[in-house]
């Protein structure tokens, strides 16, 4: 798509978006683009990169503060022995990578784990279980993490595998913001990734959570031997759901021992910014999350990740069961870029509205001020 083109759509959607959905609020009917082609998609992925960047970096300053990051924690409730088969993930049941399988924690432990990421400043604590799908037995537990979790004023967010809808609506019940289900990766490569379960049910799960009236935590997996076609089928199931989910965690391919993509290829860390900058432009008001992954890129790779449009990062000592940069050195680098972690944002609708308008009033300022000297037009 020509960058001219490509400025006049993105105007004409942004007049007709005033109020769209985002974090902070309460879900209101979507008017972003939710029929992206593939082809178009993947002329985004393959655009000269400084163009790239700058339709990324336009697009996440009128929908966020450019310098703001949200950051959350990540703990692993249960480790391990998992039935699917996901060629990627050390907690299969079906690799022997010499992970130490653990039990459900304790709820008492789980919450001590909270208060500390709480200290360390996330705002949102994301728990982890490597289960196909809950049981009813284990159920209870999950609940109260969820009860803990929120008293604390922490934003919840869990991934537990595939849910029935009642399942969804008791942890929507129980107070839980956010679900974690990722796509992985185009529905065409799925089934090189994983033959335990489809994407219909993988969809069907986001389906659940979001008539529940949870927010949707979904994203994918670079560097497990795609394509950039299927990276562009990736975003395109994403970008295309009803309403985009409100976070969007890009991961790279941690290989690890004993898996069967122990030995694929290494990702080129500019295709992982490509894809960065890509689902910024697609989903304009998701948070876009560098996950697993970032310990093995370089600062500077991480840097140019922020540019184009991620703004959301899991911060602490564990990411699931791979190691994630320590506090300290990402403390560091947010003072080097002159970043700072997103506030959560607990105000009501009319105020939220406002802000919104406010921001797009900039925007269109900032739109028609660029045009005036001759910048944007392609
Ligand atoms: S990614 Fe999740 S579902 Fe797949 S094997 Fe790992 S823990 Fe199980």
């Amino acid at each position: 798509m020509a960058l001219a083109e490509f400025w006049s759509s993105f105007r004409s959607q942004k007049v007709n978006n005033a109020m769209d959905t985002s974090d902070h609020g309460s879900p209101r009917p979507e008017r972003f683009r939710h029929d992206w082609q593939r082809h178009e998609i993947e002329a985004l992925l393959t655009l000269p990169l400084n163009d790239l960047l700058f339709q990324a970096q336009g697009v996440h300053r009128q929908y966020f503060d450019p310098n703001a990051v949200q950051i959350s924690t990540l703990l692993s409730i249960k480790t391990g022995a998992c039935p699917e088969d996901c060629k990627y993930c050390p907690q299969s049941g079906h690799y022997n990578t010499g992970l130490e399988r653990e039990k459900l924690m304790q709820v008492e432990a789980v919450l001590e784990e909270a208060r500390r990421a709480k200290e360390v400043g996330a705002s949102r604590f994301c728990m982890g279980a490597a289960w196909k799908n809950p049981r009813a037995k284990d159920m209870p537990y999950v609940l109260e993490m969820v009860r803990g979790v929120r008293a604390m004023g922490l934003e919840t967010c869990m991934t537990l595998g595939m849910l029935t809808r009642d399942q969804a609506e008791a942890l929507e019940e129980a107070g839980l913001d956010y679900y974690n289900h990722n796509l992985d990766t185009s529905p065409e490569y799925y089934g090189e990734i994983i033959t335990t379960r489809t994407y219909a049910d993988r969809l069907e799960t986001l389906d659940h959570v979001r008539q529940s009236g949870m927010k949707i935590c979904s994203g994918g997996i670079l560097g497990m031997g795609e394509s950039i076609n299927d990276r562009a089928g990736l975003l395109q199931q994403l970008a295309n759901l009803p309403t985009h989910p409100e976070s969007v965690p890009i991961n790279m391919l941690i290989r690890i021992q004993g898996t069967p993509l122990e030995h694929v290829e290494d990702l080129d860390p500019i295709d992982f910014i490509r894809t960065i900058a890509t689902a910024r432009i697609l989903m304009p008001a998701s948070h876009v999350r560098m996950a697993a992954g970032r310990e093995l890129m370089s600062d500077e790779t991480q840097a140019l990740a922020f540019f184009a449009g991620a703004n959301s990062i899991f911060y602490g000592e564990r990411l699931l069961t791979a190691q994630n940069p320590q506090a300290a050195h990402d403390k560091r680098l947010f003072e080097r870029l002159g970043l700072y972690p997103e506030q959560r944002h607990d105000v009501d609708d009319a105020t939220h509205e406002a802000v919104l308008n406010d921001r797009i009033r900039q925007a269109r300022v900032t739109a028609m001020t660029t045009d005036a000297a001759g910048h944007v037009a392609g």
